[in-house]
């Protein structure tokens, strides 16, 4: 595996990986002085094609257990493990690049962590679409958090972007699990860890989310809420979907959180550093786009 250090500034750095099959990218994340991030590419690019997401711009397939720990192996050793340690959160995410209910080896890559990595006691996370036919993945998801789930730290979230499946439809273009599936699987796994289960809404001009049918499917006794901005992609900028790229923007969107958040949900609010544009590691971004 090649690896080139692609684009890095204070708060990210971002590495490209390259074998014989094709590239992805890895970044690791400094968004505040005591957390460390690493976002674990699952597929070389993504079939999904998500509007806003620039990690369709090319699509060659699974990267393998062994490419995936490479990765994990190669951030390690850029920030020390000494570092990690010492942090007081260290999350390792995946997602993108790539839908990850789409590779198996990503819940092979989470048990391999748990019995060999836990003294750098990592938030195992995992972000998903839910693409239809994928039940086996998070079947298998669910097994490892009934064995860990209490004692390690699990992030599961479902990336939903709107209430209307119209528009669901259009942002995520392919066969997805409903709502109420989305709902179902959340439930049993939430079961199994501390944390409540992340639903994900990159707010956009026009995005339509609508409580009732949020309170409808998941309750808020079991599902948090997750606003995040949709960052400067090729793709949102080509599907004309407004993308926020400072606070001030970001401050039209509060309303929504405050209907979600009347309604009894907990809100996360995770606009990040800015600064995380400038060297394309922030969702979403590719920078050999
Ligand atoms: S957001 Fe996720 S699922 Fe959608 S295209 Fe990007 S990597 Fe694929």
């Amino acid at each position: 595996m090649d690896v080139k250090l692609l684009s890095s500034n204070k708060i990210a750095s971002v590495f490209g990986m390259y074998n014989e099959k094709g590239s992805f990218e890895a970044v690791v994340s400094r968004p505040r002085e005591n957390k460390i991030v690493f976002v674990v590419s699952t597929l070389y690019g993504c079939p999904v094609k998500c509007l806003i997401c620039d990690a369709s711009l090319q699509y060659n397939g699974k990267i393998s257990f062994k490419d995936m720990m490479f990765q994990l192996d190669y951030l390690i050793n850029e920030i020390s493990a000494e570092k990690l340690r010492s942090v007081k959160k260290f999350k390792i995410q995946f997602s993108r690049m790539g839908e990850p209910a789409y590779n198996d080896n990503v819940n092979r890559a989470i048990e391999y962590i748990l019995k060999n990595y836990n003294e750098l006691n990592p938030v195992l996370s995992v972000s998903s679409i839910a693409p239809f036919g994928t039940d086996n993945f998070f079947d298998k998801l669910n097994k490892i958090t009934k064995i860990y789930g209490k004692r390690n730290e699990f992030q599961i979230q479902f990336s939903i972007h709107s209430t209307d499946k119209k528009q669901r439809d259009y942002l995520i273009p392919i066969k997805k699990m409903e709502l109420k599936r989305i709902s179902q699987m959340g439930l049993e796994i939430n079961k199994n860890i501390n944390k409540k289960i992340t639903l994900n809404f990159a707010l956009f001009d026009g995005v339509i989310i609508d409580t009732d049918t949020l309170l409808e499917h998941f309750s808020p006794d079991a599902f948090i809420l997750k606003f995040t901005p949709v960052n400067p992609t090729l793709n949102a900028l080509k599907s004309e979907i407004s993308i926020t790229e400072n606070s001030s923007v970001w401050q039209k969107y509060k309303t929504i959180l405050k209907q979600c958040n009347n309604v009894g949900y907990e809100i996360i609010e995770s606009v990040g550093d800015f600064r995380e544009n400038e060297v394309k590691s922030n969702c979403g971004q590719y920078v050999n786009g």
